[in-house]
């Protein structure tokens, strides 16, 4: 046999490595929650009037208080635009054109917060994130974020899937060419060179709490004093109004109930022409087609100048 064939083949081709993008939650992959932490936090002070016998037997509702921030989002089931458009097809266009893509969540908002909408998001959407999802508590102080707070949990979720990242010189090279945040605010401490900054995208859902919780509870006055306190909601019964008849509070319920949706409406169609994910996507595919490392700082700034021109050319 030839001595030659005797040595063992060198293995050149490159490690395999991931690429990462770590992506904000709120207003970057979804709209405006604060109706539904409201309609949680009602959900809650009428679990709690409850079980104090604040509120007669026979008006009782059946409130699963496990998490009532999960009862409330059921109410987000029917409102797709909820979700950023484009969300699904420009993800999956992400993966396809970057090799070894995986997708990663920082939010700033509280872990129990966080945690049940990326579950909702990925049954709605069929995307999926690794874990661990990164919330309030991987923040500074400021709820400022940094990739200091959060790589050494990413490497450990990646290493079995990518054993070249057991070497510091293989994670130190994803750290710097291989990572991109997708975030609607200024929030990184480090890095801000993977940076991409997304508009802020404002769907809100409208919640009308009279088609949710029986009329009577509704006129409970405990549940009353807690809306009022809260300003929160609209309701038709409003301790303040008592010399209005009860035809009159219906009149201005409904009244400042169109007030509201229309006003959320003329929001809410500017929001769904959104189309950043899909420019997004477009620019990463056009930066990284061959290129093994497609987050340098360099191809960022090209991913932002394309993301730019696109939207002008929209124009
Ligand atoms: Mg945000």
């Amino acid at each position: 046999m030839p001595q030659f064939l005797c040595y063992k083949l060198v293995d050149m081709r490159p490690p395999k490595l991931p690429t990462i993008i770590v992506w904000d939650l709120d207003q970057t992959m979804i709209g405006i929650t604060e109706n539904v932490l409201q309609l949680a936090d009602l959900y809650k002070a009428v679990d709690f009037l409850q079980r104090a016998k604040d509120i007669p037997n026979h008006i009782n509702m059946n409130i699963k208080h496990e998490n009532y921030f999960e009862t409330a989002l059921q109410h987000l089931k029917d409102v797709p635009h909820f979700i950023r458009p484009h969300f699904k097809t420009a993800l999956q266009s992400l993966k396809r054109s970057l090799s070894h893509c995986e997708f990663f969540v920082y939010s700033a908002g509280q872990a129990d917060y966080v945690d049940t909408l990326i579950k909702y998001l990925e049954k709605e959407t069929g995307v999926t994130f690794h874990r661990p999802i990164f919330s309030r508590k991987n923040t500074a102080i400021s709820y400022n974020k940094s990739v200091d707070f959060t790589a050494d949990a990413m490497i450990q979720s990646l290493v079995g899937k990518y054993p070249a990242l057991k070497s510091p010189k293989n994670q130190k090279y994803v750290l710097d060419n291989g990572l991109l945040f997708v975030d609607d605010n200024d929030v990184l401490l480090t890095g801000k060179d993977q940076w991409i900054q997304c508009p802020k995208y404002s769907y809100n859902h409208v919640i009308d709490i009279s088609t949710i919780f029986p009329k009577e509870l509704l006129m409970e006055p405990k549940v009353i004093d807690f809306i009022i306190s809260r300003n929160t909601f609209i309701i038709e019964s409003n301790g303040k109004d008592k010399d209005l008849t009860a035809d009159e509070r219906r009149m201005i319920y409904h009244v400042n109930m169109a007030k509201l949706y229309q006003q959320v409406l003329v929001m809410n169609n500017e929001a769904c022409k959104d189309d950043f994910l899909l420019r997004l996507s477009k620019a990463v595919k056009q930066v990284s087609t061959k290129r093994k490392t497609p987050f340098t700082v360099e191809n960022v700034k090209k991913i932002r100048k394309l993301i730019d021109e696109m939207s002008k050319s929209k124009k």
